[in-house]
């Protein structure tokens, strides 16, 4: 019998490389099975090295909106490629996107771009602490801002709790800064804040959670943080590496039309590249180096290349503001698919969608925060991750992440997911009555 070369590949890899992979979730581990080894991406479909073809929405993670192999982001990719990889000097293209990002991002007036969502948020953070002399920062439960120590911090058990470390080698020391409080919960926030006065930094949140599964802000949730930061002169700092781009040319903020003082970006803003950016008010901004006493520095930042690929891709984005309707209507149509399918079925699962983020959750509970979030079947989850795959839809391994849309899914495509989700649906149904 002939090994599948994606099996080949993860043999060879384990040995090599810690997990087989350079970013957990790629494994596989909460689905079960061996991970899809890619070879090559056209619009709306991946191929892997055994040759198949698979309708994908992750789309790496969120960055190709407009699917893959984009004329224009190819085209200027290869037109920078001819005048050298990278300086480590200023070029024309660093302006060309600040100046975009500030004229598409509501809140943004300076921006400094890094090389991945991680050092954004990590960045952002060390500003915030540095411009109000605080060292606390609150984050929520179930959202992902990167790997940086100060972010990896479980549910402290009570809420004014400190936090405790997620992961080894996190320092106690770094874990005690962070303090959590659960999404959409206004009151422990509060609690929090008035337990530790005059002491919290930054809130930092994910405006539209990607990273516990796709998780909505309630009416009045992001609008009542600002006004506990601007009563205790905390910094707002909205994680946008997810929604930024995504939910309109803006993000979430211009989306829900209330303004952080900070975002941090990533994704989209490379068009597959890797980079990140982090930016805010004027004031805030100035405190980072040299313009100011906050350290933070990049080799390859503003890397010519990576400059040039995210500057088409914002370009398009900026011109073509159409494609938000586009992608809002294919979300709400593949939402809707699954809830005619599940109520065909008998079936009660959740589905939390906003524009071109969706999950399917695997409960009956309404998903609002990292408990409800974590009520799903996992296991339900991962059969109905590889029913979908055996009909060739490629989704994110892992109940607790969003779907992302693209541009490239056409009608026809739409359709071929909704009845995979039925079939796939139905499958597992059989299996577990
Ligand atoms: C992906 C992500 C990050 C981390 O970005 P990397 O480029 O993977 O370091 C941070 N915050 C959010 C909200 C993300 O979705």
């Amino acid at each position: 019998m002939n090994i599948p070369t994606s099996q080949a590949l993860f043999e060879k890899a384990n040995q090599f490389i810690p997990g087989g992979v350079n970013s957990p979730v790629r494994a596989f581990k909460a689905v079960g099975g061996t991970p899809l080894f890619i070879k090559s991406a056209k619009g709306p479909y991946i191929f892997d090295e055994d040759g198949n073809r698979y309708l994908e929405l992750i789309n790496s993670w969120g960055p190709m909106i407009l699917g893959h192999g984009h004329e224009l982001v190819e085209k200027a990719v290869s037109d920078a490629v001819q005048h050298s990889f990278s300086f480590g000097a200023p070029t024309r293209r660093e302006v060309e996107m600040a100046e975009r990002i500030v004229g598409m991002v509501p809140s943004v007036e300076k921006v400094r771009m890094v090389n991945s969502g991680t050092e954004a948020t990590m960045s952002a953070i060390r500003v915030a602490r540095g411009f109000t002399g605080r060292d606390k920062i609150i984050k929520f439960e179930g959202c992902y801002h990167g790997h940086a120590d100060s972010f990896l911090i479980a549910a402290g058990s009570g809420a004014v709790t400190f936090g405790t470390p997620d992961s080894p080698g996190v320092p106690k020391g770094v874990a005690q800064d962070t303090l959590t409080a659960p999404y959409n919960n206004l009151e422990a926030v509060q609690l929090l804040v008035d337990a530790n006065p005059g002491q919290i930094a930054a809130i930092i949140i994910e405006p539209v959670v990607g990273n516990m599964g796709c998780v909505l802000p309630e009416t009045g949730f992001l609008e009542g943080l600002r006004s506990i930061c601007d009563k205790e002169g905390i910094i707002y700092i909205f994680d946008e590496v997810m929604t930024g781009f995504r939910l309109s040319k803006g993000g979430a903020q211009e989306r829900f039309g209330v303004l952080p003082d900070m975002t941090t970006l990533g994704k989209i803003i490379g068009g597959g590249m890797p980079v990140g950016a982090y930016g805010g008010k004027e004031e805030i901004m100035n405190y980072v180096s040299p313009a100011g006493p906050v350290y933070q520095a990049g080799t390859l930042s503003g890397n010519p290349i990576a400059m040039a690929a995210g500057l088409a891709m914002l370009d398009y984005l900026d011109t073509h503001q159409e494609i938000y309707l586009q992608l809002d209507q294919s979300g709400v149509k593949l939402a809707q698919g699954f809830r005619a399918s599940m109520e065909k079925l008998g079936l009660n699962y959740t589905v939390n969608q906003i524009g071109s983020m969706y999950t399917l959750f695997f409960t009956d509970q309404v998903v609002r925060d990292f408990p409800s979030a974590k009520s799903s079947d996992l296991g339900l989850y991962g059969k109905y991750f590889h029913a979908m795959l055996n009909r060739g839809i490629y989704l994110g391994a892992s109940q607790f992440e969003s779907m992302f849309l693209s541009t490239a899914l056409e009608d026809s495509h739409l359709e071929e997911i909704m009845r995979a989700n039925e079939e796939s649906l139905k499958e597992i149904l059989a299996e577990h009555p």
